[in-house]
């Protein structure tokens, strides 16, 4: 049996991994001349910089992936494990438990008002709701209204690059809508599931890409080819085979993994009919990623950094303090910042102005003698809207008598931990 993996990132690398030995022949065919897609890491000046995502989630079946890559040695963790949201003009502070939306935590917090704490006391009678819904009506209905403002839409939403208003619960967050359905309360699962406490995150020493960089090592000693620089235009079927055309010419091949931004799919599988308007379905929103590097010592009090919410008028979405988030990738004589910006077409000198002068607005920082790296992320970010789910399913279902599957960030989850775990599940499902 040989099987196409179209993607080298992290969703198609992990893929070819786990499923090496169950066929004779493994192509992972990667457009670009490096692998990685999203997960970039420049080396500049010494300084380790990770231009796409700089963590992963902590967690127990992840940790034991990177050992199996021998990069166990190399885990870090953040210097600091509070939330920083700003929030009218203001820094709002919280636990990293917040993330989960744990109840005891909210009714611990300064920067909660007593109405809305004591609203939240009849969270365990709220009706359950088995629909899909947005983060917005699911939190507001839950937790309050001022809880989705401070929390759901400048943490959560914010993952997802995305406005809370569109995001589906059920695809964006489905462990939240689990707790939901299974515990009926969320003081209920916090009083149950009393974890210790652990950071949230872990980075890689010498940068994310050496997961890539072990991945491939593990892959190639698997017999796995990764061909580079090859772009696949079409998956057709041809004689009960599935031919594969590239820039470089086709290839046939009995299964397919398409581990691609799924807008991409559209294209490729259009041989496949109507079906391929599903995958138009997802919207993608963009980023600008710039970062300011200085020698200058600023007196910022911020941890790892802030979010903005979007009440603020800002094009700051979010800023890391990367020199104190990791300081063991970068040199302890600079300082080092990295803001995310909206997407809007700025031109490169403006992108500077902008952060001078929102950091000066806010902080009263003035940035003065830095060097600046930017980095655009276009159409980066799946906007999982209400029925992603069902979407997806019927795109599964109809694909999987064609023999052709799909994973990746487009699906199930945009985070690193969540591609991995696709790739890992795709194993019972191809099988
Ligand atoms: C700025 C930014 C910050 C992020 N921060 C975090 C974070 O801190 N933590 C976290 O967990 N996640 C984060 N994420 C999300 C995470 O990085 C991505 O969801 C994940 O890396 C996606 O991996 P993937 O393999 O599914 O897709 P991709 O990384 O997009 O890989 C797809 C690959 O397919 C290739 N390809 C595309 N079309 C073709 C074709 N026709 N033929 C052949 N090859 C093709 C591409 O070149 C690419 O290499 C962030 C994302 C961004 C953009």
């Amino acid at each position: 049996m040989k099987l196409a993996i179209v993607g080298g990132g992290i969703s198609g690398l992990s893929a070819g991994y786990f499923l090496s030995d169950i066929f004779d022949e493994i192509f992972i065919l990667e457009s670009e001349n490096e692998l990685g897609g999203k997960i970039k890491t420049l080396t500049f000046k010494n300084n380790l910089l990770e231009l796409g995502p700089d963590s992963i989630s902590n967690n127990f079946q992840l940790e034991e992936f990177i050992f199996q890559l021998n990069l166990g040695d190399s885990i870090i963790f953040p210097n600091h494990s509070k939330i920083n949201v700003l929030y009218h003009n203001k820094i709002l502070t919280f636990e990293p438990e917040i993330v989960s939306l744990n109840p005891t935590f909210i009714l611990k917090s300064k920067n909660i008002s007593i109405k809305s704490k004591i609203n939240l006391l009849f969270e365990p009678f709220k009706k359950c709701i088995q629909n899909d819904e947005s983060l917005e009506e699911f939190i507001t209905r839950r937790f309050g209204k001022e809880i989705y403002l401070k929390i759901g839409q400048p943490i959560l939403a914010n993952i997802y690059n995305a406005d809370g208003k569109e995001l589906s619960i059920s695809s964006a967050f489905e462990n939240l809508k689990r707790i939901e359905k299974t515990y009926k309360s969320f003081f209920k699962y916090a009083l149950l599931f009393r974890k210790k406490r652990k950071p949230l995150f872990f980075s890689i020493k010498n940068g994310l890409n050496r997961i890539i960089m072990k991945l491939e090592e593990k892959v190639v000693k698997k017999n796995v080819k990764v061909l580079k620089g090859v772009k696949v235009l079409k998956v057709s079927k041809i004689n009960g085979k599935l031919r594969v055309i590239t820039n470089l010419g086709y290839y046939d091949f009995d299964k397919v993994v398409l581990a691609i931004p799924s807008f991409f799919c559209y294209d490729i599988l259009m041989d496949f009919g109507d079906i391929c308007e599903l995958f138009l379905k997802t919207k993608w929103t963009s980023t600008i990623t710039s970062y300011i590097i200085t020698n200058e010592h600023l007196e910022l009090n911020l941890g790892n950094g802030f979010l903005v919410s979007p009440l603020e008028n800002l094009n700051i979405t979010g800023c890391t303090i990367y020199s104190n988030k990791w300081p063991q990738k970068v040199s302890d004589r600079l300082t080092i910042l990295r803001f995310f910006l909206k997407d809007k077409s700025f031109k490169e000198n403006e992108i500077k102005d902008i952060i001078v002068n929102e950091m000066d607005k806010v902080f009263n920082i003035k940035l003065k003698n830095f060097e600046i790296i930017n980095y655009r992320w276009k159409n980066s970010f799946p906007q999982y809207s209400i029925n992603h789910k069902e979407n997806v399913k019927i795109i599964r279902e109809f694909f999987k008598n064609e023999h052709i599957y799909f994973i990746g960030s487009s699906y199930d989850g945009i985070s690193i931990s969540s591609c991995i775990n696709q790739a890992f599940k795709l194993r019972d499902e191809i099988l």
